[in-house]
């Protein structure tokens, strides 16, 4: 295979890879029971209230884990949970495995996307090599 078949074909696979691993990720939030009760149209409103930020999101156990700020070591301001910090909380009583599944999922997309972003740069240099050598031969 030649180097910008091979180019298109890494950029291809990336890009496939992103939308599956999205695509799953949404899948198994779906199933988050947070999602699952929402689903329910007659959700009593303050129950329906209870289970949605004022941005209309669900409060899934990830949404949860990612909400939380914790007092920085340092003193000044708070901080995120860590990545770790935040599969230990998905995974403490009451356990969700899907949501514990869709972080899983959000790990790998964020090494799909860093790959993404290699191999469109990579493609971007050949496109530049190329209206070089066009403009020098004008
Ligand atoms: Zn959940």
């Amino acid at each position: 295979m030649d180097k910008v078949l091979a180019a298109i074909v890494r950029h291809e696979r990336a890009a496939q890879e992103n939308h599956r691993l999205t695509t799953e990720v949404g899948a198994a939030l779906a199933r988050c029971p947070v999602n699952v009760e929402l689903q329910n149209w007659s959700l009593p409103a303050h129950r329906r209230k209870e289970l949605t930020t004022a941005d209309g999101l669900s409060k899934t156990h990830l949404w949860e884990a990612l909400d939380i700020r914790e007092a920085s070591p340092t003193g000044h301001g708070s901080e995120r949970l860590s990545e770790s910090e935040i599969a230990d909380y998905l995974a403490d009583d009451p356990a969700c495995e899907h949501c514990q599944l869709a972080w899983q999922l959000l790990q790998q997309r964020k090494i799909v996307r860093s790959e993404l972003g290699i191999a469109k740069r990579a493609l971007r240099a050949i496109g530049r090599a190329a209206l070089r050598k066009e403009a020098a031969h004008g």
